[in-house]
């Protein structure tokens, strides 16, 4: 998939709460540029929430984001976005623009690019995904598959340093999720920075050079996948596994 500039990513002491609800009680997260990292754990642990914060669509009530060493807590929350890339379950493609302007739309916006030069780059992303043929109808019309590639596309055509994925193959048709996930997996190989949310244990556990389990707001546990998975110290962990494996 190409050489990308991957940066390091580190949350630490993160604190949030959602009113009298403490949904992230001091999370931290180190994720070596061009490693993987997948979060796993039940609903409501907060993982998406931690997501959020990293990229600053909610901002913590404490604690601090770097991206490659630097603090990003006083950056422009645009600029961020355009280097951590994001592909949430739900897709979030603009339903009356065609494939080719979801991909251009940000190009334009975010990286300032012409309508040609920013039209030029979309197609080719979309290439890289095996859509460039798809370029000018709409989304609605392609597979729950083909739209999370675009997804994916248009989170790359940004020349991110760092890709999240909130279960990016939850909402797909079983059939479906196979190739999204190997979508992943060559990113993850050609050298991108990623945090992985994700239920696909598999996928965790070849992919991920690091596995973290959160539950309840705290990591419960890190660490390399054989041994989150092959060696699971707490009950908590333990409990978790088998209500998933
Ligand atoms: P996970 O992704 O692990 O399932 P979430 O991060 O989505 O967990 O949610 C963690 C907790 O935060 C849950 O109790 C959820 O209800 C709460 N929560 C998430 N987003 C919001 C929000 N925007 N406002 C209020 N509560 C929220
Ligand atoms: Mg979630």
């Amino acid at each position: 998939m190409g050489q990308f500039t991957s940066g390091s990513l580190e949350a630490k002491g993160i604190h949030l709460a959602f009113g009298s609800n403490k949904v992230l009680r001091g999370i931290d997260l180190s994720v070596r540029a061009g490693t993987t990292t997948s979060v796993i754990g039940p609903s409501g642990s907060g993982k998406s929430t931690l997501l959020r914060v990293m990229n600053r669509l909610i901002e913590p009530d404490q604690g601090d984001i770097l991206l490659d060493g630097r603090s990003v807590l006083n950056d422009n929350p645009d600029e961020l976005r355009r280097r951590i890339g994001m592909v949430f379950q739900q897709f979030n493609l603009f339903p009356h623009k065609s494939v080719g302007e979801n991909v251009a739309f940000a190009l334009r916006k975010l990286r300032k690019l012409s309508k040609e030069q920013a039209r030029a780059e979309a197609l080719e992303q979309l290439d890289l995904v095996g859509l460039k043929h798809k370029a000018d109808v709409r989304p609605a019309t392609l597979s729950g598959g083909q739209q999370q590639r675009v997804a994916i596309a248009r989170a790359l055509a940004m020349k991110p340093e760092v890709m999240f994925f909130d279960e990016a193959t939850s909402a797909l048709d079983p059939e479906l999720v196979k190739g999204i996930l190997a979508l992943m997996a060559d990113l993850a190989a050609s050298g991108m920075t990623m945090v992985v949310v994700t239920h696909e244990m598999g996928f965790s556990r070849s992919v991920s050079d690091t596995v973290t389990f959160m539950d309840g707001g705290v990591v419960v546990e890190s660490g390399a996948p054989e041994q989150v998975f092959g060696d699971p110290r707490t009950d908590r962990l333990q409990r978790f596994l088998s209500d998933v494996l």
